[in-house]
């Protein structure tokens, strides 16, 4: 073959090669097209292309001609930095120029291939470099049977030729970038339009995902989420056959962590996107080149979420190939992560929007303090039982609940302290009570509970009857511990109401009666309960003018010495002429005028009374004689109660230690340190205390001990046991033996039977008082009784008194 010949050949090829390109569609087209022409020309044995990949050797990407195949298996080692390769191919591909063997048999630069070169006649090699923007990306290898076909006329050609394919793979580049860019466009349009359809978030990130995995050659695509206290982003949403390999990795948001130090973790600290377009080759995500590998990722980006200026999370692209993330790409990856962090926003925004609303809804339906439903949200509910209850035939139980003596914590412990106590009852109630039952606070001390789903009123009985057990079980409040007890008034559906309001009121009314009859009951609404509760109205409006109308009066019983059988001293017991109702006990009215604030002007009015008819008693000749007063609670917490005492004592001029005043342990025990102080002035006054009613008040003999009190006054229901009940026997014996070791007075009450009487003597007890002895009776009746008592002994009735047992001589005036 001429030189002549040689080179137009060689134009031939260039011209056909031309057109293989103009008709290719891929890069790998291109190669193998170029190839082929080569070796159709006739003037090549055999040529091969070999192309660059990070990391790894120059390998075979195309070949045509005589032993092309074989050629495949030559990996030509290009790395510069592991090892200087001295073959053809690596050095036209380091130093980016033609390197010619001309006399191939001879030539030590290709003795790798050198045995199979020349068994199939190769006399010289070319290997030329493909340079792509200034960057070698590849290298052919021509081989010709001919030695020194290699001139630079030839040389010159070929460079012409590869000068085509470089142009042509650029240009098919370019072409399936902006293919890529496109695809990406429109998954991007897509996945905005996920963003105005998407309902959750969660959704929102799975649309969003779905829709981006269309866009590119992506391994998988990845939305986390930062979390509060945590290192580790929550995945959202994770799309591509790669997601789950890849996540073997948890990403996370600082470096202490693998998952941290990748594009992800980067992206979320700095802000900005994070890009690796040799994944393999990049020693930023060593952390991840494992999983890449798994996974066939070649090139990733990170994308920061970020909602008001904060980062929220990061999106994370692995792709297929390599430099998919171009910086025109990457502009759109960064679009779709902000319209995803601007919906992220969006629903953060609707969900704040959506919390005041919902917090607005609350406070109008709920009490503020306790959390419970208020009486609105508490009424509609009824009503909805109603119709459901009708519907199944069903009852439902409405409980008017209202605390025992609240005013007196508010007043004397604070307000503070109720709002701790009405919270700790709301909880009590709560947990008291089945899910589907509700708790409201309608206000102040009142609660409400429906009770769903009730079969029969003994349902309800016993369920109140837990309430109140649980109620009065001691709290501690402000350090102190307290007892608290509530008076609960049932009304039943439909028996007792058919609708919301009458239910009410009769739980309301019902309730009312509760608490007259002496709290920490219940009662349940009734037809007679009605004319019951028109009294209670007519003992609340009546009381405000008794006094003024010198209605009260008070009634006197004797306490006896239990040795001697002597009247030690009288209490004194107040008594109303209702002009509408006749004569009232005290149980049916103290409760309303201690609510009322009524008790202040008639417990003062009581201890004025007394002392004034002590005086007068001795000024008729009878011998001093102590005189108990009984003083409530509201009394006892007002800050006017020394005075009172004090303008009786002087008033009346009766020595301060002739009276008694008598209070109960809940008063005591409510607040232990005023409670001393106030006995501690009492006392500087020189006046005696008496603890009324003891052993009702759930306070042990240790606790009373703390207070400085003179005399125990044991509660009648103890004594009325007397002696058979063992248990009322253990508690009377032992109150009184502790009482005597403390150096207290101990007084019976209610005594009525003569066994009582024996058995109380023999257990040293000090004092009796009760209908076996007398009743309370007047003031004139009393005098009567202190200046002839042997008219008690002789007819106990004829002296109109109703009280006294005849059969045993038992008082005697001092
Ligand atoms: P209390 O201080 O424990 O008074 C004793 C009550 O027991 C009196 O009832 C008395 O009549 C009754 N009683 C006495 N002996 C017997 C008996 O053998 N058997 C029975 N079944 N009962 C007996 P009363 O007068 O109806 O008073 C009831 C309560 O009203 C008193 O209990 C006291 O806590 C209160 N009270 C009475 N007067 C006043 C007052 O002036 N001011 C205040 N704050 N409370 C008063
Ligand atoms: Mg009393
Ligand atoms: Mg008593």
């Amino acid at each position: 073959m001429t030189e002549q010949t040689s080179i137009s050949r060689i134009f031939d090829i260039l011209s056909m090669t031309s057109e293989a390109i103009l008709r290719a569609t891929s890069p790998e087209e291109v190669l193998l097209q170029t190839c082929s022409a080569a070796v159709q020309g006739g003037e090549f044995a055999a040529a091969a292309v070999f192309m660059a990949q990070t990391g790894s050797p120059l390998h075979y990407e195309a070949g045509a001609g005589k032993g092309a195949d074989r050629l495949g298996r030559w990996q030509a080692p290009v790395d510069t930095n592991v090892e200087r390769a001295p073959d053809l191919i690596s050095i036209a591909f380091r130093e980016m120029r033609p390197c010619i063997a001309n006399d191939y048999a001879n030539d030590e630069r290709v003795r790798a291939w050198h045995e199979e070169g020349i068994s199939i006649g190769i006399g010289a090699a070319i290997a030329m470099p493909i340079v792509q923007n200034g960057c070698a990306t590849g290298v052919f290898l021509f081989l010709t049977p001919g030695v020194g076909l290699f001139d630079d006329k030839v040389v010159g050609l070929i460079e012409r030729l590869l000068g085509n394919v470089a142009f042509a793979l650029n240009r098919l580049e370019r072409e399936a970038e902006r293919a890529h860019v496109n695809r990406m466009i429109s998954a991007l349009s897509e996945s905005n339009e996920a963003i105005l359809r998407a309902e959750t978030r969660e959704k929102l990130f799975k649309l969003v995902c779905e829709a981006a995995i269309q866009g590119g050659r992506f391994t998988s695509i990845h939305i986390g989420l930062a979390e509060p206290e945590s290192d580790f982003l929550r995945i959202a949403a994770s799309v591509g056959p790669g997601a789950e390999t890849f996540l073997s990795v948890p990403l996370a948001t600082t470096v202490k962590h693998p998952g941290g130090r990748g594009l992800t973790g980067a992206a979320f600290r700095t802000q900005r996107p994070c890009i690796s377009n040799d994944y393999l080759a990049d020693q930023q995500v060593n952390d991840f080149h494992n999983v890449a590998q798994k996974t066939g990722s070649k090139s990733g980006a990170g994308l920061p979420l970020i909602s008001r200026g904060a980062a929220v999370g990061a999106m994370l692209f692995v792709s297929a190939e390599r430099n998919t993330f171009t910086p025109a790409f990457v502009e759109l990856l960064e679009r779709l992560a902000a319209n995803l962090s601007f919906a992220l926003e969006n629903f953060d925004l609707a969900d704040e929007r959506k919390k005041a609303e919902d917090r607005i809804r609350y406070l109008a339906t709920h009490d503020s303090l306790t959390d419970l439903p208020n009486r609105p949200m508490f009424e509609q509910l009824l009503s909805f039982s109603i119709k459901t209850a009708t519907r199944y035939q069903r009852k439902c139980g409405v409980l008017f609940i209202d605390l025992d003596r609240f005013k007196i914590i508010n007043d004397s412990l604070g307000h503070a302290v109720g709002d701790t106590l009405l919270i700790e009852v709301a909880n009590r109630l709560r947990n008291s009570v089945r899910a589907n039952d509700v708790v409201a606070r309608l206000g102040g001390d009142e609660f409400m509970i429906l009770l769903n789903e009730i079969t029969e009123s003994v349902q309800v009985a016993a369920i109140t009857r837990d309430l109140l057990a649980v109620l009065s079980k001691p709290l501690k409040l402000c350090g102190h511990e307290c007892r608290v007890t509530a008076s609960i008034g049932v009304a039943m559906f439909p028996d007792d109401g058919a609708d919301e309001q009458n239910l009410t009121k009769n739980a309301d009314m019902a309730m009312y009666l509760a608490k007259t009859e002496g709290k920490n009951t219940v009662r349940f609404f009734s037809k007679e309960l009605k004319t019951q509760s028109v009294d209670a109205l007519i003992i609340e409006s009546g009381l405000q003018y008794a006094l003024d109308r010198n209605e009260f009066c008070l009634h006197y019983q004797p306490k006896l010495n239990v040795v001697t059988g002597q009247i030690t001293g009288v209490e004194a017991l107040l008594r109303w002429n209702n002009p509408e109702m006749g004569f009232l006990s005290p149980i049916q009215f103290i409760s309303i005028a201690e609510e009322t604030g009524l008790i202040l002007p008639i417990g003062a009015w009581v201890l004025k009374t007394a002392c004034m008819q002590n005086m007068a008693w001795q000024y008729e000749g009878g011998a001093p004689l102590s005189m108990a007063v009984n003083v409530s609670p509201r009394q006892f917490s007002d800050k006017n109660l020394l005075r009172d005492v004090d303008n009786a004592l002087s008033l009346s001029g009766m020595a301060p230690e002739l009276l008694q005043i008598e209070i109960t342990e809940s008063m005591l025990m409510l607040n232990v340190e005023r409670a001393i102080q106030i006995l501690d002035a009492l006392q500087n006054l020189g006046v005696r205390i008496a603890i009324d009613d003891f052993g009702t008040g759930y306070s042990s003999m240790s606790a009373i001990k703390q207070f400085p009190i003179d005399t125990i006054k044991i509660d009648r229901s103890f004594i009325s046991g007397l002696p058979q009940n063992a248990q009322d026997k253990g508690i009377a014996q032992a109150v009184i033996s502790m009482s005597k070791v403390l150096g207290l007075t101990v007084i019976a009450e209610g005594v009525e039977t003569k066994e009582q009487e024996g058995f109380l003597r023999g257990q040293a007890c000090d004092e009796m008082q009760g209908f076996l002895f007398s009743k309370p009776v007047s003031a004139d009746q009393m005098t009567a009784l202190l200046q002839s008592p042997s008219r008690l002994l002789r007819a106990p009735n004829a002296a109109g008194l109703e009280t006294i047992r005849s059969d045993k001589p038992k008082m005697y005036v001092q």
